[in-house]
Protein backbone atom coordinates (compact mmCIF):
# COMPACT_ATOMS: atom_id res chain seq x y z
CA UNK A 1 0.00 0.00 0.00
CA UNK A 2 1.45 3.48 -1.21
CA UNK A 3 1.19 6.60 1.42
CA UNK A 4 0.40 9.59 -0.37
CA UNK A 5 0.97 13.11 1.24
CA UNK A 6 1.39 16.00 -0.86
CA UNK A 7 -0.38 17.64 -4.13
CA UNK A 8 2.47 16.06 -6.42
CA UNK A 9 1.95 12.48 -4.55
CA UNK A 10 -1.72 12.70 -5.29
CA UNK A 11 -1.89 14.08 -8.91
CA UNK A 12 0.80 11.21 -9.88
CA UNK A 13 -0.95 8.62 -8.60
CA UNK A 14 -4.46 9.37 -10.12
CA UNK A 15 -2.56 10.33 -13.52
CA UNK A 16 -0.77 6.33 -13.31
CA UNK A 17 -3.97 4.65 -12.29
CA UNK A 18 -6.24 6.63 -15.16
CA UNK A 19 -2.96 5.67 -17.78
CA UNK A 20 -3.74 2.08 -16.88
CA UNK A 21 -7.53 2.71 -18.03
CA UNK A 22 -8.16 1.48 -14.19
CA UNK A 23 -11.29 2.57 -11.79
CA UNK A 24 -11.00 4.32 -8.52
CA UNK A 25 -12.95 3.25 -5.52
CA UNK A 26 -12.75 6.42 -2.71
CA UNK A 27 -13.10 5.65 1.27
CA UNK A 28 -12.92 9.66 2.96
CA UNK A 29 -12.69 9.30 6.55
CA UNK A 30 -10.92 11.18 9.42
CA UNK A 31 -8.86 8.13 10.63
CA UNK A 32 -8.97 6.52 14.23
CA UNK A 33 -10.19 3.77 12.11
CA UNK A 34 -12.39 0.74 12.88
CA UNK A 35 -14.13 -1.84 11.27
CA UNK A 36 -16.92 -0.08 9.96
CA UNK A 37 -14.53 2.34 8.04
CA UNK A 38 -13.02 -1.11 6.68
CA UNK A 39 -16.29 -2.50 5.50
CA UNK A 40 -16.54 0.47 3.06
CA UNK A 41 -12.78 -0.61 2.29
CA UNK A 42 -14.10 -4.04 1.43
CA UNK A 43 -17.13 -2.83 -0.66
CA UNK A 44 -15.09 -0.97 -2.62
CA UNK A 45 -11.80 -3.54 -3.44
CA UNK A 46 -15.00 -5.87 -4.70
CA UNK A 47 -15.44 -2.97 -6.87
CA UNK A 48 -12.85 -1.20 -8.62
CA UNK A 49 -9.17 -1.92 -9.90
CA UNK A 50 -7.95 0.41 -7.13
CA UNK A 51 -9.52 1.39 -3.42
CA UNK A 52 -7.87 4.67 -2.06
CA UNK A 53 -8.70 5.71 1.44
CA UNK A 54 -8.43 9.18 2.71
CA UNK A 55 -7.60 10.19 6.13
CA UNK A 56 -8.43 14.01 7.13
CA UNK A 57 -9.76 15.58 10.19
CA UNK A 58 -11.29 17.80 8.49
CA UNK A 59 -11.84 21.20 10.67
CA UNK A 60 -13.95 23.10 9.27
CA UNK A 61 -16.78 20.64 9.71
CA UNK A 62 -16.36 20.68 13.43
CA UNK A 63 -18.91 23.63 14.91
CA UNK A 64 -17.47 22.99 18.28
CA UNK A 65 -13.32 23.68 18.84
CA UNK A 66 -13.34 21.15 21.94
CA UNK A 67 -14.41 18.18 19.81
CA UNK A 68 -12.05 19.20 16.99
CA UNK A 69 -9.28 19.09 19.87
CA UNK A 70 -10.30 15.71 21.38
CA UNK A 71 -10.96 14.22 17.64
CA UNK A 72 -8.75 10.87 18.26
CA UNK A 73 -6.13 10.60 15.71
CA UNK A 74 -3.92 7.16 15.36
CA UNK A 75 -1.90 8.16 12.19
CA UNK A 76 0.18 4.43 12.64
CA UNK A 77 -2.68 2.61 13.68
CA UNK A 78 -4.61 3.55 10.73
CA UNK A 79 -1.76 3.24 8.21
CA UNK A 80 -1.31 -0.60 9.79
CA UNK A 81 -5.08 -1.84 9.68
CA UNK A 82 -5.04 -0.03 5.83
CA UNK A 83 -2.36 -2.54 4.76
CA UNK A 84 -4.23 -5.51 5.94
CA UNK A 85 -7.64 -3.76 4.16
CA UNK A 86 -6.72 -4.53 0.50
CA UNK A 87 -6.58 -0.68 0.06
CA UNK A 88 -4.08 0.44 -2.48
CA UNK A 89 -3.16 3.60 -1.19
CA UNK A 90 -3.90 6.18 1.71
CA UNK A 91 -3.73 10.03 1.20
CA UNK A 92 -2.87 11.50 4.28
CA UNK A 93 -3.11 15.20 2.92
CA UNK A 94 -2.09 18.56 5.30
CA UNK A 95 -3.97 21.20 5.99
CA UNK A 96 -2.57 23.41 2.63
CA UNK A 97 -2.96 20.90 0.06
CA UNK A 98 -6.68 20.64 1.08
CA UNK A 99 -7.39 24.33 1.71
CA UNK A 100 -4.64 26.40 -0.54
CA UNK A 101 -6.98 29.44 -0.54
CA UNK A 102 -7.50 29.43 3.53
CA UNK A 103 -9.11 26.99 6.05
CA UNK A 104 -12.56 28.37 5.61
CA UNK A 105 -15.39 26.50 4.40
CA UNK A 106 -17.83 27.39 1.06
CA UNK A 107 -21.18 27.89 1.11
CA UNK A 108 -23.58 25.45 -0.36
CA UNK A 109 -27.37 25.49 -0.81
CA UNK A 110 -28.61 21.99 0.41
CA UNK A 111 -32.05 23.18 1.10
CA UNK A 112 -34.02 21.68 3.63
CA UNK A 113 -31.63 18.82 4.12
CA UNK A 114 -29.25 21.47 5.92
CA UNK A 115 -31.79 22.73 8.06
CA UNK A 116 -32.60 19.54 10.26
CA UNK A 117 -31.32 17.04 12.73
CA UNK A 118 -27.35 17.39 11.90
CA UNK A 119 -27.95 20.49 10.49
CA UNK A 120 -29.53 22.29 13.00
CA UNK A 121 -28.12 21.11 15.90
CA UNK A 122 -24.23 22.06 14.41
CA UNK A 123 -24.35 24.80 12.34
CA UNK A 124 -22.45 24.97 9.36
CA UNK A 125 -21.52 21.09 9.53
CA UNK A 126 -22.61 20.39 5.92
CA UNK A 127 -21.00 23.38 4.42
CA UNK A 128 -17.83 21.87 6.05
CA UNK A 129 -18.44 18.49 5.01
CA UNK A 130 -19.01 19.24 1.43
CA UNK A 131 -16.20 21.62 0.96
CA UNK A 132 -13.73 19.09 1.90
CA UNK A 133 -15.06 16.40 -0.20
CA UNK A 134 -16.02 18.25 -3.16
CA UNK A 135 -11.51 19.30 -3.20
CA UNK A 136 -10.74 15.58 -2.22
CA UNK A 137 -13.02 14.16 -5.40
CA UNK A 138 -11.40 17.07 -7.64
CA UNK A 139 -8.16 15.57 -6.19
CA UNK A 140 -8.69 11.84 -6.41
CA UNK A 141 -11.25 11.65 -9.42
CA UNK A 142 -13.16 8.44 -8.33
CA UNK A 143 -15.53 6.65 -10.12
CA UNK A 144 -16.71 5.72 -7.13
CA UNK A 145 -17.10 6.96 -3.66
CA UNK A 146 -18.26 4.95 -0.74
CA UNK A 147 -20.27 6.53 2.39
CA UNK A 148 -21.42 4.85 6.06
CA UNK A 149 -24.94 4.82 6.43
CA UNK A 150 -23.86 5.90 9.90
CA UNK A 151 -24.38 9.37 8.82
CA UNK A 152 -27.17 9.05 6.74
CA UNK A 153 -28.11 12.97 6.47
CA UNK A 154 -24.53 13.19 5.32
CA UNK A 155 -25.00 10.67 2.71
CA UNK A 156 -28.39 12.12 1.52
CA UNK A 157 -25.84 15.47 1.38
CA UNK A 158 -23.19 14.31 -0.95
CA UNK A 159 -25.73 12.49 -2.90
CA UNK A 160 -27.17 16.30 -3.61
CA UNK A 161 -24.08 17.66 -4.04
CA UNK A 162 -22.36 15.47 -6.96
CA UNK A 163 -26.13 15.60 -8.86
CA UNK A 164 -26.02 19.83 -8.35
CA UNK A 165 -22.10 20.27 -8.73
CA UNK A 166 -22.50 17.57 -11.24
CA UNK A 167 -19.62 15.74 -10.27
CA UNK A 168 -19.40 12.84 -12.36
CA UNK A 169 -18.70 9.98 -9.32
CA UNK A 170 -21.03 7.30 -8.16
CA UNK A 171 -22.07 7.81 -4.80
CA UNK A 172 -22.53 4.15 -2.93
CA UNK A 173 -23.96 3.89 0.61
CA UNK A 174 -22.54 1.06 3.04
CA UNK A 175 -24.47 -0.30 5.76
CA UNK A 176 -23.87 0.17 9.42
CA UNK A 177 -21.33 -1.82 10.96
CA UNK A 178 -21.94 -2.54 14.94
CA UNK A 179 -20.82 -3.88 17.75
CA UNK A 180 -21.83 -6.90 19.58
CA UNK A 181 -23.44 -5.70 21.67
CA UNK A 182 -25.84 -2.89 18.64
CA UNK A 183 -23.73 0.40 19.69
CA UNK A 184 -22.70 1.95 15.90
CA UNK A 185 -19.44 1.71 15.72
CA UNK A 186 -17.32 5.06 15.50
CA UNK A 187 -14.04 6.28 16.01
CA UNK A 188 -15.86 8.55 19.10
CA UNK A 189 -16.48 5.51 20.80
CA UNK A 190 -12.59 4.98 22.28
CA UNK A 191 -13.36 7.72 23.73
CA UNK A 192 -16.52 6.91 26.02
CA UNK A 193 -15.94 6.20 30.27
CA UNK A 194 -16.85 2.86 31.39
CA UNK A 195 -20.19 3.76 32.70
CA UNK A 196 -21.08 5.18 28.56
CA UNK A 197 -19.63 2.74 27.26
CA UNK A 198 -22.65 0.36 29.12
CA UNK A 199 -24.79 2.79 28.66
CA UNK A 200 -24.53 3.75 24.92
CA UNK A 201 -25.77 0.24 23.32
CA UNK A 202 -29.17 1.56 24.28
CA UNK A 203 -29.23 3.76 21.52
CA UNK A 204 -29.36 1.21 19.27
CA UNK A 205 -32.03 -1.17 22.07
CA UNK A 206 -34.06 1.93 21.83
CA UNK A 207 -34.16 2.55 18.23
CA UNK A 208 -35.36 -1.31 17.54
CA UNK A 209 -38.08 -0.65 20.23
CA UNK A 210 -39.45 2.66 18.15
CA UNK A 211 -39.49 0.44 14.98
CA UNK A 212 -41.94 -2.07 16.86
CA UNK A 213 -43.66 0.18 19.05
CA UNK A 214 -44.03 1.77 15.10
CA UNK A 215 -46.36 -1.48 14.39
CA UNK A 216 -48.88 -0.72 16.14
CA UNK A 217 -49.21 2.98 17.20
CA UNK A 218 -49.16 6.36 15.57
CA UNK A 219 -45.59 8.41 14.67
CA UNK A 220 -46.30 10.97 17.35
CA UNK A 221 -47.03 8.19 20.04
CA UNK A 222 -44.15 6.30 19.44
CA UNK A 223 -42.04 9.65 19.40
CA UNK A 224 -42.75 10.16 22.74
CA UNK A 225 -42.76 6.93 24.23
CA UNK A 226 -38.48 6.97 22.88
CA UNK A 227 -38.04 10.26 24.42
CA UNK A 228 -39.57 8.96 27.83
CA UNK A 229 -37.48 5.73 27.44
CA UNK A 230 -34.50 7.80 26.46
CA UNK A 231 -34.93 9.99 29.67
CA UNK A 232 -34.65 7.05 31.65
CA UNK A 233 -31.32 6.24 30.56
CA UNK A 234 -28.10 8.34 31.40
CA UNK A 235 -28.07 9.30 27.49
CA UNK A 236 -28.18 13.28 27.06
CA UNK A 237 -31.31 12.60 24.40
CA UNK A 238 -30.89 15.71 21.50
CA UNK A 239 -32.79 14.52 18.92
CA UNK A 240 -34.90 11.61 18.20
CA UNK A 241 -36.86 11.88 14.56
CA UNK A 242 -38.95 9.26 12.24
CA UNK A 243 -38.46 10.71 8.46
CA UNK A 244 -38.45 9.63 5.17
CA UNK A 245 -35.22 8.15 4.06
CA UNK A 246 -35.54 10.01 0.61
CA UNK A 247 -35.80 13.84 1.77
CA UNK A 248 -35.47 13.35 5.34
CA UNK A 249 -38.82 15.13 6.38
CA UNK A 250 -40.14 14.80 9.68
CA UNK A 251 -42.76 12.63 9.49
CA UNK A 252 -46.64 12.57 11.00
CA UNK A 253 -48.54 10.19 9.29
CA UNK A 254 -47.64 6.99 8.63
CA UNK A 255 -47.72 5.90 5.21
CA UNK A 256 -46.69 2.60 3.60
CA UNK A 257 -45.84 4.50 0.35
CA UNK A 258 -42.78 6.12 2.23
CA UNK A 259 -39.52 4.27 3.36
CA UNK A 260 -39.24 5.50 7.25
CA UNK A 261 -35.97 5.67 9.29
CA UNK A 262 -35.23 6.82 13.02
CA UNK A 263 -32.81 8.94 13.71
CA UNK A 264 -31.39 9.99 17.04
CA UNK A 265 -28.32 11.82 18.65
CA UNK A 266 -26.98 12.21 21.85
CA UNK A 267 -24.55 12.71 24.46
CA UNK A 268 -22.95 10.52 26.78
CA UNK A 269 -21.39 12.70 29.39
CA UNK A 270 -19.46 15.24 26.24
CA UNK A 271 -19.64 12.60 23.93
CA UNK A 272 -22.02 12.88 20.89
CA UNK A 273 -23.17 9.74 19.22
CA UNK A 274 -25.48 9.34 16.04
CA UNK A 275 -27.83 6.33 14.88
CA UNK A 276 -30.49 5.63 12.44
CA UNK A 277 -32.61 2.35 11.89
CA UNK A 278 -35.20 1.73 8.97
CA UNK A 279 -38.23 1.27 10.13
CA UNK A 280 -39.89 -0.11 7.58
P1 LIG B 1 -15.61 9.27 9.67
O1 LIG B 1 -14.17 8.85 9.75
O2 LIG B 1 -16.35 9.12 10.96
O3 LIG B 1 -15.79 10.61 9.01
O4 LIG B 1 -16.31 8.23 8.71
C1 LIG B 1 -15.84 7.98 7.42
C2 LIG B 1 -16.85 7.16 6.67
O5 LIG B 1 -17.04 5.93 7.35
C3 LIG B 1 -18.21 7.84 6.59
O6 LIG B 1 -18.78 7.59 5.32
C4 LIG B 1 -18.99 7.16 7.68
O7 LIG B 1 -20.38 7.15 7.47
C5 LIG B 1 -18.41 5.76 7.60
N1 LIG B 1 -18.63 5.05 8.86
C6 LIG B 1 -18.25 5.45 10.10
N2 LIG B 1 -18.67 4.58 11.03
C7 LIG B 1 -19.35 3.62 10.36
C8 LIG B 1 -20.04 2.42 10.75
N3 LIG B 1 -20.14 2.06 12.02
N4 LIG B 1 -20.61 1.68 9.79
C9 LIG B 1 -20.53 2.05 8.48
N5 LIG B 1 -19.90 3.14 8.05
C10 LIG B 1 -19.32 3.92 8.97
Amino acid sequence: MIILRNLQDIQNWVSNVKKQGETIGFVPTMGALHAGHLSLVGVSTNENDQTIVSVFVNPTQFNNSEDLKKYPRTEEADIELLKDSGADAVFIPDIATIYPEGQFAKKFNFGELENKMEGEFRPGHFDGVATVVSRLFELVQPDRAYFGEKDFQQLRIIQQLVRTEKIPVQIVPVPIKREMDGLAMSSRNVRLSPQMRVEAPKIYTLLQEAKAYLETHTVSETKNYIEQLFEQTNLNLEYFEIADEDQLNSVYEKDASKKLRAFVAVFADEIRLIDNLALN
